[in-house]
């Protein structure tokens, strides 16, 4: 019987995070898992002149995306592709959403076939010629010709690289599947709960990034407490009627797990999506620029996401039923200051 091997796609912030995670579970799993987990990065030099792959391996720690945070030694970073997910059976994908696409179609015909794999990345795409959602999960199953679970939530990857206390929920529809990523994630400070939505979890990964910035936004304008908690309160109802244009919820207690209102509530206290935003509402600066300036090559996914979401609205005519995600867009683009999403609160169509 041979072990499973585990690859990660992407290393960034929460990609080096999970593949610590993943790395020091299969030690206790020794003859279940292979016990090396191969995480593929993208390869970079550094200012000192070195390859981003090679200190990696040679510290244990990934010095510009997580750093001061060492990583067990059988993580194993890769900078090619191909070789990093060759012999997978799992597959755990997390990279910026804006790089889905052509990662998938790189990967084409050359994973396994009875692999499967899971979503952790936050973000969708809407088809330009259906204007229907485009799902990261959908992308990697059709690309790849595999299952594709997801697994969202509080989870800021700082936090759960220093083993604070969190909860993610799972989306699965097969119960080998669920079993194994219980067994690769489920650890006392990081409970998983499992639903058989996998779109919807996705969805609202995806959202919350939105709303966090409008708190953001209304936090950077010294906007109070109760505008605030009525923002994130009002955005949320929106998510929740945004999930039910695309799927019908399984049970609606899913919007009261953690990758429901517990994600919105860690993003909109401290998530960089939230920095962002809170900073841009404060100083003027582009969002661009911040994320430039402040996030040393991480990756804002929040702006994305108000774009695909806004030109899903307005396809399916329905901005005047969103006007916080309207906003939002508008907002990013530089169209309308961040205080006429406050203003705009007052007829909201919740109050019709
Ligand atoms: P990140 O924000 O640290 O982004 C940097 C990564 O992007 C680097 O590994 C870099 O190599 C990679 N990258 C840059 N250009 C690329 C390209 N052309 N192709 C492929 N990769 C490229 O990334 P992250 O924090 O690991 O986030 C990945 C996903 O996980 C996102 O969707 C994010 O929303 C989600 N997520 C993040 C956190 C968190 O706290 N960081 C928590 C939960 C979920
Ligand atoms: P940010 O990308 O805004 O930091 O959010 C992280 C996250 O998704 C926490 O669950
Ligand atoms: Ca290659």
């Amino acid at each position: 019987l041979s072990s499973k091997k585990i690859a990660i796609v992407g290393s960034g912030n929460w990609g080096s995070t999970i593949a610590g995670h993943v790395g020091e579970k299969v030690l206790q799993l020794q003859d279940e898992y292979d016990q090396r987990i191969v995480m593929w990065c993208k390869e970079e030099i550094l200012d000192d002149g070195s390859k981003l792959t090679e200190v990696i391996n040679e510290k244990h720690e990934n010095t510009k995306y997580l750093p001061n945070k060492i990583l067990p030694e059988n993580v194993l970073a890769v900078p090619d592709l191909d070789e990093a997910v060759k012999d997978a059976d799992i597959l755990i994908f997390v990279i910026p959403h804006q790089f889905v696409k052509q990662t998938c179609e790189e990967l084409k015909s050359k994973v396994k076939q009875d692999a499967f794999a899971i979503t952790l990345i936050k973000g969708f795409y809407v088809d330009e010629e259906t204007n229907e959602l485009l799902l990261v999960s959908e992308i990697i199953k059709s690309t790849l010709n595999i299952p594709c679970l997801s697994m969202m939530g509080a989870n800021i990857a700082k936090e759960v690289a220093d083993k604070v206390f969190c909860e993610a929920t799972v989306g699965s529809r097969d119960n080998r599947h669920s079993e194994i990523v219980r067994q690769l994630i489920d650890r006392p400070y990081f409970r998983v709960r499992f639903y058989p939505d996998v779109e919807i979890i996705e969805i609202l990964g995806a959202l919350k990034n939105v709303i966090a910035m409008c708190a953001g936004f209304a936090d950077g304008l010294k906007a109070g407490f109760n505008t605030r908690a009525a923002i994130l309160r009002l955005g949320f109802r929106e998510m929740i009627n945004f999930c039910r244009l695309h799927a019908k919820e399984s049970s609606p207690d899913i919007y009261l797990e953690s990758c429901g209102i517990a994600d919105l509530i860690a993003s909109a206290l401290g998530g960089r999506n939230y920095n962002g935003a809170k900073k841009m509402a404060e100083t003027n600066r582009s969002l661009e620029d911040i994320e430039k300036e402040d996030l040393n090559g991480q990756l804002l996914q929040g702006p994305g996401t108000a774009k695909e979401a806004y030109t899903f609205l307005k396809g399916k005519n329905l901005l005047d039923q969103f006007p916080v995600f309207r906003d939002a867009y508008l907002i990013c683009q530089g169209e309308v200051e961040p205080k006429q999403l406050l203003e705009n609160l007052t007829h909201h169509p919740e109050y019709s």
